[in-house]
């Protein structure tokens, strides 16, 4: 790293409400040599509201391999830049996370400037357990490779977090349901904004909501974690119940997924919990 190395700033912006943009991440972009903006359109609306008047240059998913070279350069050069998305907090399933990771690399300050992001602000309000939780991003657009990946991810002991298009999401679910089963999950939509809705019920009164309330906007799917892999179940069953009904999963239904999974007797691992609890 040269001694005069600039610093990136990777800029949360809001997802919806303006009233999320952060004083700090204001004053960032007012102070940053270049703004690196995903859609340069969309974020100059956004400098216009806020009277910044700074240098705009695009980094998007089809020019980043182009560009991010000569964004280094010019962060080696001592230059400071702020990297914005669309929306949220840049690095997260947008291409900010290639330009961060290079620019460590190549030992240039990167400086995180927290504020909105799609993920969290659902899961804080899902009613899931948010620990521990499981971010997916986007899964393949291909439906082999979205079952296969539904598939991978069926045994994670975690609430999974995931986003999705509009157009996708009734395809998503029903591939979800097949794959694990009618978990709880709720529906995040329009974040932040005016029609901010959520809808809290299982993967099948998701689908139900769906086909009555066709989809528009922006979607978060949070959707109730698996248990261990069947192929290797380890420790203790009434553990895992345990860990289960303490994510939030109601006692009958905790049951009967670990009965499954470790092969044992549901009545078995009944009879251990109340007398565990001596009842
Ligand atoms: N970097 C962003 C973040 O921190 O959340 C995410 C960028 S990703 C390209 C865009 C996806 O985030 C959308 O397709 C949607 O799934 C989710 N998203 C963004 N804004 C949202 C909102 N206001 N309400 C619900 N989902 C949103």
């Amino acid at each position: 790293m040269s001694d005069t190395a600039g610093t990136l700033y990777l800029c949360a912006t809001p997802i919806g409400n303006l009233e999320d943009m952060t004083p700090r991440a204001l004053r960032m972009l007012r102070e940053a040599d270049v703004i690196a903006a995903e859609d340069t359109r969309h974020t100059r609306q956004l400098l216009t509201h806020f009277e910044i008047h700074g240098t705009l240059v695009s980094y998007h998913e089809h020019n980043k391999e182009k560009q991010g070279p000569i964004l280094l350069e010019q962060l080696q050069a001592g230059k400071t830049i702020a990297l914005v998305s669309d929306a949220g907090f840049p690095g997260i399933s947008d291409p900010g996370e290639l330009l961060a990771r290079q620019a460590i690399e190549a030992g240039i300050p990167v400086v995180p400037v927290p504020g909105a992001n799609a993920a969290l602000t659902a899961l804080v309000a899902s009613g899931l357990s948010s620990t521990p939780f499981f971010f997916g991003g986007f899964l393949p657009k291909s439906r082999k490779n979205r079952r296969e990946k539904l598939e991978e991810w069926s045994h994670i002991p975690a609430t999974l977090v995931l986003y999705e298009a509009p157009h996708r999401i009734e395809e998503v679910l029903a591939d979800m349901e097949a794959a694990w089963g009618d978990r709880r999950m709720t529906l995040a939509r329009e974040l932040t904004k005016v029609h901010e809705e959520f809808f809290r019920g299982r993967i099948s009164t998701c689908r139900a909501h769906l086909a009555e309330h066709p989809p528009r906007g922006e979607f978060v799917l949070v959707v109730e974690g698996g248990v261990a892999s069947p192929a290797e179940p380890a420790g203790d069953p009434l553990d895992a119940v345990k860990a289960l009904m303490a994510q939030g999963t109601d006692k009958k239904e905790a049951l009967s997924r670990i009965a499954k999974v470790y092969k044992v007797p549901k009545r078995e691992l009944y009879n251990r919990l109340l007398l565990e609890k001596g009842e």
